[in-house]
């Protein structure tokens, strides 16, 4: 893989430590390749999960995970590099009282609501073939985009993780091109963004994935602002050392491109909106948008 790990940008607000069943970084290797790179805030976002068999149930407390970044977070700050803990909740209708109750109970400074492959999904590799055949688009991507619009339309969440990672679990039967000419079949989703506040989340992973593409793809993002989207926020949800802010600079390019001059966060009670900066075409020659 070239490197595309970003340098000098405000924010990378999805990164999962080894505190997630998925990761094996520790904390402070995302604050030192930050503050080497010139990147100025993260959001810890570990996983929890609420389906009992799924990686991240009952796997830590919130106090264990609090206590780690908030330490990490005192650790860095006087080299420039501010940490926030924030969380990666996996939404799904029929857990939804928990994740409400979950939220209730415990504070973060930054909630990203996400759906995930369940553990009986029908994208699962054993499956998804089976499941894509004979059936339009609409009705395969229905079980993970239903739910992605229910999380969205909730208003639980500060940003709606990777709304189209369905994408990644379809690969090769639906492709990333087969998706983006139905850019209808986002709409539920973009609209029920727009009408809660949540934001958007441009999620960079996907450039690391066979669909070689953000989730969602740029075009989608400037259907979000079309329809009168006004909070973006932009991660790499990095797994790994060398997947920090991986992508992120095409993940910014995207959000300016679609007209956004800011990125929406929150750090605790305080909501914020962090200036973007200004495209640089160097830095993006050779990536496709
Ligand atoms: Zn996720
Ligand atoms: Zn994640």
């Amino acid at each position: 893989m070239i490197d595309r790990q970003a340098r000098d940008l405000p924010l990378d607000a999805h990164l999962h430590t080894d505190l997630s069943p998925d990761s094996d970084v520790p904390i402070d290797v995302f604050a030192q390749q930050a503050y080497e790179r010139g990147i100025a805030e993260l959001a810890i976002t570990d996983h929890v999960d609420f389906e009992p068999g799924a990686p991240a149930y009952r796997r830590t407390t919130h106090a264990q995970r609090e206590r780690v970044v908030r330490d990490a977070a005192e650790r860095w700050a006087d080299r420039g590099v501010a940490i926030r803990f924030g969380v990666e909740l996996t939404y799904d209708r029929t857990w939804e009282a928990d994740v409400r109750d979950h939220l209730a109970r415990h504070a973060y400074d930054f909630t990203i609501g996400s759906v995930h492959d369940r553990v009986a999904s029908p994208y699962a590799r054993s499956r998804v073939a089976a499941w894509v055949d004979g059936r339009p688009l609409r009705e395969i991507v229905a079980p993970m985009f239903d739910e992605v619009e229910a999380a969205a339309r909730s208003g639980m969440f500060d940003a709606i993780g990777h709304i189209d990672v369905v994408k990644r679990y379809l690969h090769p039967y639906v492709t990333a091109a087969d998706l983006a000419a139905a850019p209808e079949l986002y709409e539920p989703i973009l609209r029920a963004l727009v009408d809660s506040g949540s934001a958007l989340e441009i999620n960079t992973s996907g450039l690391r994935h066979r669909v070689a593409e953000t989730y969602p793809s740029p075009a989608i993002v400037e259907c979000y602002r079309a329809m009168g989207g006004r909070a973006v926020t932009v991660g790499s949800d990095g797994h790994r050392a060398a997947q920090f802010a991986w992508g992120l600079a095409d993940g910014y390019a995207a959000a300016t491109t679609a007209g956004f001059e800011t990125l929406a966060f929150r750090r605790g009670d305080d909501r914020v909106s962090i200036g973007l900066p200004a495209a640089e075409p160097n830095a993006l020659a050779g990536h496709s948008l």
